[in-house]
């Protein structure tokens, strides 16, 4: 008789990796000093793979936030946001984020994550969500949770937005959803195209700005605000896991969607709020974030030091704008050896495999905070040259050095 659980026992993808003294992944911290150096397996390594770019989920006054609330209102919500979950601190956050996010609502939900599926409750059988290929996992389940209809574009391929668009039922309602900045290349969607052609063909657009809330902007509010087109923009949503140091996601947008999100989202209806001290620690970061622009300027400096350190070494880094650097390797065991090279030299990154990324296109990818300093720069960019080298994904001499 088949079992369901036959598919484990026939599954070798893992025993093949771990075999072969590669396998990168839920590696345990046995220990965190701060944003940049972590100790993993009892080794100390400097951290070049976190999404806490802006270093806030060690500061002292994130941190002090997180504690008080956690004292005055217990460790859980115990509860939905509908039923007995929601906290003065919910409120506050909220309120606070539409305003930073010039939106006139706000909903938070518990994760980045289910903040995005809760859009799943806007997409009727009677609309078409339009979508970029290389959204986050979250904007694909998303749709596939609603019922609308999914139309995916080619990766920031206006020509092919414009086609899919033209051939929609003119009868349907219209979404046009993207990440701000793509999560595996750190690269820039093409606002500017999106919203002239949701404005010839009459569709929304909602734009995830998970990694680029905090960052990008004269405000630091992320993508819309980098482009200039917050008022084009109909839906923002953005994660409090990454510049924020917290746990959660946002969505912003106008007040009538927002209420119909909170009341009709199941990711939200059926799932326990979002902890006190993480809104108190998202509160905290959202002033620092507000007050202290270097940091972002930081972050932005160092990864633009990382990605054309890389380059000039002769690795592909692709077009990221962001923190996000990825390496692009190709071949997923050259990519886990490459990973587990710079592990054995300190550096701890993220290998990214398919489905994350297309079969053929494993990538490497790096980031450094605003907290890590030029020696650490160094030092990632000396480790990559050495396994670079090694495996070959490198010239040994570096072509900047070419006459
Ligand atoms: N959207 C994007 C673009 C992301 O990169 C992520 C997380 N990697 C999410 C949403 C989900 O956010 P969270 O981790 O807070 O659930």
């Amino acid at each position: 008789m088949p079992d369901v659980f036959d598919k484990c026992r026939t599954w070798h993808a893992y025993e093949t990796v771990v075999t072969a003294g590669v396998y990168p992944y839920y590696r345990t911290l046995t220990d965190r000093t701060d944003a940049t150096t972590v100790q993993i397996e009892g080794r100390q390594v400097l951290m070049a793979g976190s999404n806490d770019y802006l270093g806030l989920s060690t500061d002292p006054r994130v941190i002090a936030a997180a504690t008080t609330a956690a004292h005055r209102f217990g460790t859980s919500c115990s509860g939905s946001r509908l039923l007995n979950g929601t906290l003065t601190l919910h409120e506050e956050l909220e309120a606070r984020l539409a305003a930073f996010l010039h939106r006139e609502a706000a909903i938070v939900a518990t994760t980045g994550y289910q903040t995005n599926l809760a859009i799943a409750a806007l997409l009727g059988r009677d609309d078409v969500v339009f979508a970029d290929r290389r959204n986050h996992a979250s904007l694909v389940d998303a749709i596939r949770l609603g019922h609308a209809k999914h139309r995916r574009y080619r990766h920031n391929d206006m020509a092919h937005l414009k086609e899919l668009l033209s051939t929609a039922d003119p009868a349907a309602g219209r979404l046009i959803v993207t990440d701000g900045v793509f999560s595996m290349d750190g690269d820039l969607c093409d606002l500017p195209g999106i919203v002239e052609l949701a404005q010839q063909h009459h569709a929304r657009v909602m734009v995830d700005s998970a990694h680029d809330i905090g960052l990008l902007g004269v405000r630091g509010s992320g993508a819309a605000e980098h482009f200039r087109l917050e008022e084009q923009v109909d839906l923002v949503m953005a994660t409090l896991s990454k510049c924020f140091g917290s746990l959660g996601g946002v969505l912003a947008g106008p007040a009538e969607v927002i209420n119909y999100v909170r009341h009709r989202s199941r990711s939200i209806l059926f799932s326990a709020a979002m902890p006190p001290a993480n809104a108190a620690a998202a509160l905290a970061a959202l002033d620092i974030i507000r007050t202290e622009p270097e940091r972002r300027h930081r972050t932005l400096d160092l990864a633009e030091a990382l990605h054309n350190g890389l380059r000039a070494l002769g690795f592909d880094t692709g077009r990221s704008v962001s923190p996000v650097v990825p390496v692009h390797i190709g071949d997923d065991m050259t990519c886990l050896r490459f990973w587990t090279e710079l592990f054995a030299e300190g550096i701890f990154t993220n290998a990214v495999m398919p489905p994350a990324v297309p079969d053929g296109q494993a990538v490497i990818r790096a980031s450094l905070s605003a907290q890590h300093t030029d020696s650490h720069l160094a030092r990632t960019l000396d480790a990559f040259a050495a396994v670079g080298r090694r495996l070959d994904v490198i010239p040994p001499i570096p072509p900047s050095t070419y006459q």
